[in-house]
């Protein structure tokens, strides 16, 4: 009996020093990797497209892509959407009306135009990209810098109103082979959904960076979220109070790929004699919307985007052509115009959640926000 016994020991006692061996260089191995995959967060704070510009990065590797990303935000701006910069393909598309020439439009321009097209479809024109000259009339910005001196005579006029609404109408638009075609006086302003477009592009970025593993990026009120925290938690995102400066409505809990816009009464506006004047405009009227709402927050997740063979998310013109941003961002703003009613049923045709709250407190969302957004105890 001791014999077998002592040979195992034996045994077991040469096999031990090489297992324990391979055991710790596995150990090692395993931590060094974990210890190299460990992101740490990189962020920063700056401006582009008129706005805040906030960004959380977690990369396993530090390499300057919060600046890559802001370089990314200031190109897009100043090549692409701005309406207000001379040189920006928008802007050439912007002097071409009149023109039976038309002005030619990169790939990217025409998915963005066709899938903004497909909202004002089907918000009736709640929302329409060609309100360019009733904004540059109402030129809320400069009313709002005014402030109290702002007087009623400093608003527009009907005749003046319905002068602009002349050269307003996205059904007056054409888009026919990689050209657009506008009539004269039009003008596009891409404000309601340059923001999302920013989101996207941020995204496709992200995309081509392994060292990244999860973002928070905020283009003022349009948020993407994506990837992981290193915590593995769900992100967490405040909606703004749209009455009470500094204050929270309440939380959104994100997991995975998001993207959140907001629209709202109370960054462009001013008050004159006791009513307010803000800078999203119904198109039907002339003046700014006045649904009943004064803040509108729209999330699209994994599966958002419009129903149809494209899939989820993909613009009614590209094939895999990911702008969940810009749909997030234009669906806030006609969300804002249609009010919450009508608001719910065209963020459902889009596969989006909302959140709406009204001028008098009240708070109405679409049953799949409930599950994302825990309002603060305090609010509204
Ligand atoms: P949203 O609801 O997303 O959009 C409202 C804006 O969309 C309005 O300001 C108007 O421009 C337009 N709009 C109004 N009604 C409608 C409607 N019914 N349908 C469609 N569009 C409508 N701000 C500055 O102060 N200075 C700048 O230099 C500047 N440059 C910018 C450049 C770019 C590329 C972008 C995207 C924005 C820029 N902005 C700038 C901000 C811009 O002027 C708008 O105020 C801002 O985009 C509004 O965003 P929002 O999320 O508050 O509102
Ligand atoms: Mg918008």
């Amino acid at each position: 009996m001791k014999g077998p016994q002592k040979n195992s020991k034996t045994f077991l006692g040469s096999l031990w020093p090489g297992v324990f061996f391979r055991l710790s260089l596995a150990l090692l191995f395993a931590l060094l990797l974990t210890g190299c995959a460990r992101s740490r967060e990189s962020s920063r704070v700056d401006t582009a497209m008129g706005t805040l510009v906030s960004q959380t990065l977690y990369v396993t590797r530090e390499q300057g892509q919060t600046r890559e990303i802001q370089a990314l935000l200031e190109n897009l701006e100043t090549q692409e959407l701005s309406w207000r910069l001379a040189g920006s393909q928008t802007a050439r598309i912007n002097e071409s009306a009149g023109d039976a020439q038309g002005a030619p439009l990169s790939p990217e321009m025409e998915r963005w135009l066709r899938a903004l097209l497909q909202v004002s479809e089907e918000s009736g024109g709640a929302f329409d990209v060609t309100v360019g000259s009733l904004v540059q009339l109402w030129n809320l910005d400069e009313l709002a810098a005014a402030g109290e001196k702002a007087g009623s005579d400093s608003l527009p006029g009907p005749e003046e109103i319905r002068e602009a609404l002349k050269e307003c109408g996205f059904e007056k638009l054409r888009l026919e082979q990689g050209r657009i075609y506008m009539p004269q006086g039009m003008r596009l302003d891409l404000g309601a959904a340059g923001k999302g477009i920013a989101c996207d592009r941020i995204r496709a970025y992200l995309g081509g960076r392994e060292e990244i593993t999860g973002a928070v990026v905020s283009v003022g009120g349009s948020i993407l979220t994506y990837g992981e925290k290193p915590d593995h938690g769900a992100f967490k995102v405040a909606v703004r109070h749209p009455r009470r400066e500094g204050e929270y409505l309440g939380i959104l809990t994100l997991e995975g790929e998001w993207y959140v816009s907001t629209s709202g009464d109370y960054e462009r506006y001013v008050e004159v004699e006791g009513k307010r004047w803000h800078h999203i405009l119904d198109p039907h009227t002339g003046y700014p919307a006045d649904s009943g709402l004064c803040s509108v927050t729209v999330a699209l997740g994994p599966g958002g985007g419009p129903e149809g063979e494209n899939g989820a998310g993909t613009s009614p013109a590209g094939e895999g052509a990911d702008c969940r941003g810009l749909l997030a961002d234009a669906l806030s703003t006609a969300c804002f115009v249609l009010g919450a009613e009508e608001g719910a049923r065209l963020a459902e045709a889009f596969r989006a959640e909302a959140l709406f709250v009204g001028t008098d407190g009240s708070i109405s969302m679409t049953p799949g926000m409930e599950l994302l957004f825990a309002a603060e105890p305090e609010s509204p």
